[in-house]
């Protein structure tokens, strides 16, 4: 799904697009965005892992030469007919080629356009021109979801609800996740995938992402973590279905489902800093320490050793297991860019206490978290068809 709420590119929450099945080798279905370009690629259908690697790449050096979304859709699906390209961004319009199911909403002042296309393999295009607000959202049933022969009906209500949403003003990161979290509810097509800022180029990462092929990721209907809005506790499920209070201060918790958590990772507040983690082991040790340095921020304490001292705290109270203490040099600020980067230094595997001697140095760090963006492009989500990828991209 992608929506354009802001087809201008001035409202940071203006545009963004997300992914999700039912399918344990989901992805297989691939899913990129750019932030050069400010344009995300969904790929997806019944291509093998190759033939799609093939169409999604000519595709994104279309896009790299400056060719039309048209262009470089009709070029990705020649590669591989029965996939399916959607691509779009603010300024960009959408676009879809290939197989697909789609809903197409497009909002004028108070109207809601709705209006649906199918195809099954090819050439056949649909375009959403540039300078509107608009939703496409395609979805299918994978055979063996209990909820089955959901799609057409869930799609239509999808596409209402997105409709509404954008006529009442929200933010399309908003409309996204929303939506993310009503389709999976009633589609059972819920598993992640995950969600991407195309204006600002945020992303929910392999938060719900599996960590092996052939698995099924995160449910983005289920509750996802247990937070305390007092002292800002929290714990991840399944752990957190044995607290009810705080085991900090006492106050009663609030419950995150995943949708929501995918919202907050991908929406540009103000005020509130974007934290870039490298080194972490875990998408859970990442989401504490974004939400440990946003909280300082918000409370006016940007100095590093502020930051490296309560991540350190963390890491003496067992929040976070297996790291070395954080140092202020860890620690980047740019206030300009209202982000914060955090280098993390994992344990070796068997160390719970921190060693002596630092076991990797913050530069090597990273560069293995800028692995992912080779090109200025952040991959979400797939296992070898991700590998592959990587491979081709860093041979540019
Ligand atoms: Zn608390």
């Amino acid at each position: 799904m992608i929506v354009i709420t802001d087809p201008t590119g001035k409202d940071p929450n203006g545009a963004a697009a997300g992914s999700m099945s039912f399918a344990p080798n989901m992805f297989q279905s691939t899913f990129l965005v750019s932030k050069k370009l400010h344009v995300a690629v969904l790929a997806g259908g019944l291509g093998k892992g190759t033939a799609r690697l093939e169409a999604i790449l000519a595709c994104i050096r279309r896009l790299e030469l400056g060719m039309p979304l048209e262009e470089a859709v009709r070029a990705g699906v020649e590669k591989s007919p029965t996939d399916r390209l959607l691509v779009g961004g603010p300024r960009r319009g959408i676009v879809v080629g290939g197989s697909y199911d789609i809903t197409v909403v497009i909002v004028k002042g108070n109207k809601i356009i709705i209006k649906q296309y199918h195809s099954s393999a090819g050439p056949n295009i649909v375009k959403i021109p540039p300078n509107v607000k608009c939703a496409v959202i395609h979805l299918r049933n994978t055979p063996g979801n209990p909820l089955y022969g959901t799609a057409t009906k869930v799609r239509v209500e999808a596409a209402i609800m997105a409709g509404r949403m954008i006529r009442d003003g929200l933010p399309a990161t908003e409309v996204l996740t929303r939506v993310m979290g009503y389709v999976a509810r009633k589609s059972g097509e819920k598993y992640g995938g995950g969600a991407v800022n195309i204006t600002a180029g945020l992303s929910t990462g392999d938060t719900f992402v599996p960590a092996r092929l052939n698995e099924r990721g995160f449910p983005l209907d289920a509750p996802y973590r247990k937070v305390c809005p007092k002292c800002g506790w929290s714990a991840p499920y399944p752990a957190a279905g044995r607290y009810t209070r705080c085991p900090v201060c006492g106050s009663s918790l609030k419950t995150e489902y995943a949708w929501q958590v995918a919202r907050d990772l991908i929406t540009v507040r103000k005020n509130q800093p974007v934290v870039r983690v490298y080194g972490v082991r875990s998408a859970y040790d990442k989401a504490t320490i974004v939400e440990i340095v946003q909280s300082l921020i918000q409370r006016g304490k940007r100095d590093p050793t502020h930051i490296a001292r309560a991540i350190d705290n963390a890491i003496d109270n067992n929040t976070l297991l297996g790291y070395d203490y954080v140092l202020p040099s860890d620690i980047k600020v740019e206030p300009k860019a209202n982000l914060v980067t955090v280098y993390m230094r994992p344990l070796p595997p068997g160390y719970k206490k921190r060693p002596l001697k630092t076991p990797v140095p913050s530069e090597v760090l990273h560069a293995l978290g800028l692995l992912g963006s080779a090109l200025g492009v952040t991959l979400i989500v797939l296992g070898c068809v991700r590998e592959l990828l990587h491979r081709r991209t860093r041979g540019w």
